[in-house]
């Protein structure tokens, strides 16, 4: 699983690209007070709005922010990736316990034992045995980082540290919502979005979206991102896959011309038709298509 250990060493990696293509200060998002970064509207939208593609015409927007469609179906994909986010926040919250503790082995062992009832408050019954390994998995593997560091080093050190996850951040000055949810951040400098099934290409633009919103917040530079995929629902045994993503100006570039793209679409109250081909998860499906 993944430790702040592995982080650092897969950012050292990636050092040299951000080296010869630095952001230049226009594209931070303390720019917010002009174009680029500032937008042409402030529409408080979320980031995934913005960012994802799964419908290619960009209809979905369309039905929730110009049509006011709430009462969208949750699709199982989305049920799923929703106890995923939930595992990984409760199992960080208790990790903070284990680091707070003058005993982490039986911190561990003590948290290890609410496995069941966590799952069973947050997952359906198709998906409990997957999450109470997700879980256990979560809290051995950075537990472990706890332990290691204070027998090699007597105290916690910067890598025993835990992530906070399910942060609030106000995007409000760059157009985003004032009340944004970031899966997670690390160090305060490395931004954390969780995904559940296929990797996409749009994935990365979040993680600028999220980078620039915090950067118009608290005003620190965010260069890195990590993408994590949590699969194996199948077989019930957690498959967890990440990169770390440097947030490059190209990056934040293609976020903020999507966010205009959307403002424009939202803004001119076009319906822009229907995605040629349309996802089974789409929880807009019985809108479309009947
Ligand atoms: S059903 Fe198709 S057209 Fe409608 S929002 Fe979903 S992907 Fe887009």
């Amino acid at each position: 699983m993944i430790t702040i250990w592995d982080v650092i060493k897969k950012i050292r990696k990636i050092h040299w690209i951000r080296y010869k293509d630095p952001v230049p200060e226009e594209l931070r998002g303390w720019s917010h007070h002009a174009p680029p970064v500032r937008p042409r509207a402030f529409l408080g939208l979320g980031v995934s709005e913005i960012t994802n593609r799964y419908c290619e015409t960009r209809r979905d927007v369309y039905l929730r922010r110009v049509l006011r469609i709430k009462n969208f179906e949750k699709t199982p994909p989305l049920a799923t990736g929703s106890s995923v986010h939930k595992i990984f926040s409760e199992a960080s919250r208790e990790v903070r316990k284990i680091l707070l503790s003058k005993d982490p082995l039986r911190e561990i062992e003590k948290t290890l034992e609410k496995a069941e009832y966590i799952s069973k408050n947050i997952c359906g019954e198709d998906l409990k045995r997957y999450c109470v390994k997700l879980y256990k998995t979560l809290i051995l593997s950075w537990g472990s980082e706890i332990v290691r560091e204070r027998s090699l080093y007597g105290g916690d050190t910067i890598t025993s540290l835990p992530w906070i996850s399910e942060l609030r951040i106000d995007g409000s000055l760059i157009g985003l919502s004032d009340r944004l949810m970031i899966d997670a951040i690390i160090n305060l400098s490395t931004v954390v979005e969780i995904k559940t099934g296929v990797e996409r290409d749009f994935h990365k633009t979040s993680l600028a979206g999220y980078a620039l919103a915090i950067e118009s917040n608290i005003e620190i530079p965010i260069d890195y991102g990590i993408l994590i995929y949590v699969n194996g629902f199948p077989n019930n045994e957690p498959e967890i896959k990440f990169d770390v993503i440097y947030i490059s100006p190209d990056l934040r570039k293609e976020f903020i011309d999507a966010r205009d793209e959307v403002i424009d679409m939202i803004l001119g109250g076009k319906d822009p038709g229907f995605s040629k081909e349309c996802p089974d998860h789409c929880p807009f499906k019985t809108f479309c298509r009947g």
